[in-house]
């Protein structure tokens, strides 16, 4: 059985060697957040255009700065200003914060550091050339790419595309995943469940996490535990770019996702992970479409799509494929689970004090959503270890929706 590591190496290789070009469309900046860009982008003039001043206060030659010098001020710069004049020695010139530095001066002094007695400033201290003082050009120079094809966009990089005036973006569109929930005690969510039925949360956590991965999700509602049904809602499924499926992937009699994947010619890369929750997760592909089979238990299904089904959306939507958000905390209390798998727990993860401290919180297995919903992460229980005692270093993974 492979590990998780294993398990997300299997999905990037596959999916790094059989994706093809993306198609492209042209977004504006207000509606690109999340998009993959596909084009570089140029600055249209040198940042900052100008010398920009850092700080409300005096621009002035530094040479001419001292404790006790005085200078006369001879004129107020404001931000937008037009500036041509240069500064004279003997001068300075009240400058604000964003406006540009007229030529001669080489510096700005704060003006708290600063006395000023109608046109005489008197200053407190010596000045450095080039305090408080941004040069022209030093961000970024005319005609520098300053964002490159498959970089994410998040609020900074839509920032600076706004910025050098690229408001519109050519981004990779998002691969399409399809979900499909199975089940006979599966109901639609805005129906009332029987005594023994349940509503499909699942379709709407995947919709959730494929959202929040990049992707768009194409909702196929939920199929029997039969084949003749799973097989015509999974043909549906795999005109997508991935299928995602959940439930019917254990050893349970209707367990019949993989039979039914099988007969459709899927190939499979993995059919158990050494996780729990998890394990009987299933990775292949079927057609041109990827397929992933999870386990139906709510939170096996959140917790193997964001192990395995997020890389394969991030390399489909042109970027690289993103690290797990694992990081390090110290464990607050006592924990004792079975060795030989991995345990995925849900945690809460608390950073008042100096070193992040994690602590599992109480569940009912992977059924309890509820539990869920009270974490901030999930503590990662290595499969060789059993006991793990308070105050020892564990790795955690950060539920990055909420944090
Ligand atoms: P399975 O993986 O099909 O054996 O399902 C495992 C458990 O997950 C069962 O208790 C199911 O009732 C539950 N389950 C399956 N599908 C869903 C769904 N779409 N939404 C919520 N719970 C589900
Ligand atoms: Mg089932």
């Amino acid at each position: 059985m492979l590990t998780y590591e294993q398990a997300r190496r299997a999905v990037i290789d596959q999916v790094a060697r059989t994706k093809g070009p993306r198609a492209t469309a042209s977004l504006s900046v207000w509606n690109a957040l999340g998009f993959i860009l596909a084009e570089e982008v140029k600055t249209d003039r040198d940042y900052p255009p100008f010398d920009r001043s850092t700080r409300d206060g005096y621009a002035v030659r530094a040479a001419e700065v001292a404790l006790a010098a005085t200078l006369r001020c001879v004129a107020e710069i404001k931000a937008g200003d037009t500036v041509t004049q240069p500064l004279a020695p003997g001068d300075c010139a009240q400058i604000m914060t964003g406006a540009a530095v007229p030529s001669g001066a080489d510096a700005v002094v704060m003006i708290e550091h600063a006395d000023r007695d109608g046109d005489a400033v008197r200053f407190e201290r010596a000045a450095q050339p080039g305090q408080n003082i941004v040069p022209r050009a030093s961000e970024a120079r005319r005609g520098e790419a300053i964002l490159s094809a498959s970089m994410r966009l998040g609020y900074a990089e839509l920032a600076l595309a706004a910025q050098v005036g690229a408001t519109q973006l050519r981004c990779a569109s998002k691969p399409r995943i399809a979900i499909l929930s199975t089940g006979d005690e599966v109901v639609s969510i805005d129906q009332e469940p029987g005594a023994f039925q349940i509503r499909n949360s699942n379709s709407v956590s995947l919709a959730a996490q494929v959202r929040l991965a990049g992707g768009e999700p194409v909702l196929l509602g939920n199929a029997a535990d039969r084949i003749d049904d799973l097989r015509e809602k999974i043909s549906h499924g795999l005109r997508e770019d991935v299928l995602v499926l959940s439930g019917g992937v254990s050893m349970g009699k209707y367990d019949l996702v993989e039979t039914v994947l099988k007969d459709l010619g899927a190939e499979f890369y993995f059919d158990a992970v050494a996780i729990r929750p998890g394990k009987p997760a299933v990775f292949g592909k079927c057609g041109n479409a990827f397929v992933f089979g999870l386990p139906g238990n709510p939170v096996s299904t959140m917790v193997t799509f964001e192990l395995f089904v997020v890389p394969a959306i991030d390399l489909l939507s042109g970027a690289a494929a993103r690290d797990l958000p694992l990081v390090e905390a110290r464990l607050g209390a006592l924990l004792n689970e079975k060795p030989g798998l991995t345990h995925f727990l849900p945690a809460r993860v608390d950073w008042r004090g100096t070193t992040p401290e994690v602590r599992a919180l109480p569940w009912q297995g992977s059924g309890d959503i509820a539990a869920l919903a009270r974490a901030n992460c999930f503590l990662v229980v290595a499969a060789d270890r059993g006991q793990v005692n308070v105050g020892e270093t564990m790795p955690i993974l950060l539920r990055k929706d909420i944090i």
